[in-house]
């Protein structure tokens, strides 16, 4: 009976339900599959105890028992931290309220209500035509070709990976940089949008649960966070919404 009861449940419920259910369900058969693989190959791990015969010239017995015993530990340890990510991705799906859903929608609805999304094409647009730019007038340069040893010849391959990747670095750097702080001010200004539609009180409690899922630890050097988070560390932005949480 059960088995097809619940099945009849499932048909009933409402769309969003089904397609979270479908999800979580899709998840999980990936999960199954991979761990069936992945449990075929460590039988083979187990079993082959000997170097093969054909790889008995280029391969001597330690070094093959040393890497069999590596990739026995290593399947092992992908076993459980698999089965630990997708127990917690199963909670966390689960985690947050429709309320606060609806916060964290009103925060992303201030990023285009406010022209983020498109502030950012224009800034990567404006990027690219510059970097473009100097690329074409760097390229033809020889000195750049023969400082890494090509003095003969100057392959366009390699003349864009030394532009792009060693000329334009300290350029990288900066911006972004730049491109950091500007994400942090328009998280602000996200997070105020949603506080004007009165979601103050949700989005304080989402953020406090998405970081809790995360582990994201609440503690951060004031110049690593400067240089490298994206978002605003979550105790400046509680301290931001809370002011008018109340209402
Ligand atoms: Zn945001």
């Amino acid at each position: 009976m059960g088995m097809w009861a619940s099945l009849d449940a499932m048909w009933e419920m409402p769309a969003e339900k089904r397609i979270f259910g479908a999800v979580l369900l899709f998840s999980w058969t990936v999960y199954l599959w991979e761990t069936f693989l992945a449990q075929r190959q460590r039988r083979i791990y187990k079993t082959t105890t000997h170097v093969p015969l054909e790889l008995g010239q280029i391969m001597d017995s330690e070094t093959f028992e040393k890497s069999r015993l590596y990739q026995l530990d290593k399947s092992t340890f992908s076993f459980w931290s698999g089965l630990y990510s997708e127990i917690e991705g199963t909670n966390k799906k689960q985690g947050c309220k429709n309320e606060e859903v609806l916060a964290v929608l009103g925060h992303e609805l201030g990023h285009w209500k406010l022209g983020h999304t498109v502030k950012n094409i224009i800034i990567s647009q404006m990027n690219s035509f510059l970097c473009f730019f100097l690329f074409a007038v760097l390229i033809g340069r020889k000195e750049l070709f023969s400082a890494f040893g090509f003095y003969n010849s100057q392959p366009t391959l390699i003349g864009l990976l030394i532009i792009f990747q060693f000329i334009f670095s300290p350029y990288n750097e900066v911006l972004s940089f730049c491109l950091t702080v500007l994400s942090r001010r328009f998280e602000f200004q996200a997070d105020a949008f949603a506080k004007k539609l009165g979601k103050a009180k949700d989005l304080y409690s989402a953020l406090i649960k998405l970081n809790k899922d995360n582990l994201g630890f609440p503690v951060s050097d004031w110049l690593f966070s400067m240089w490298h988070y994206s978002h605003p560390p979550l105790l400046e932005r509680l301290q931001a919404l809370e002011s008018s949480k109340q209402d």
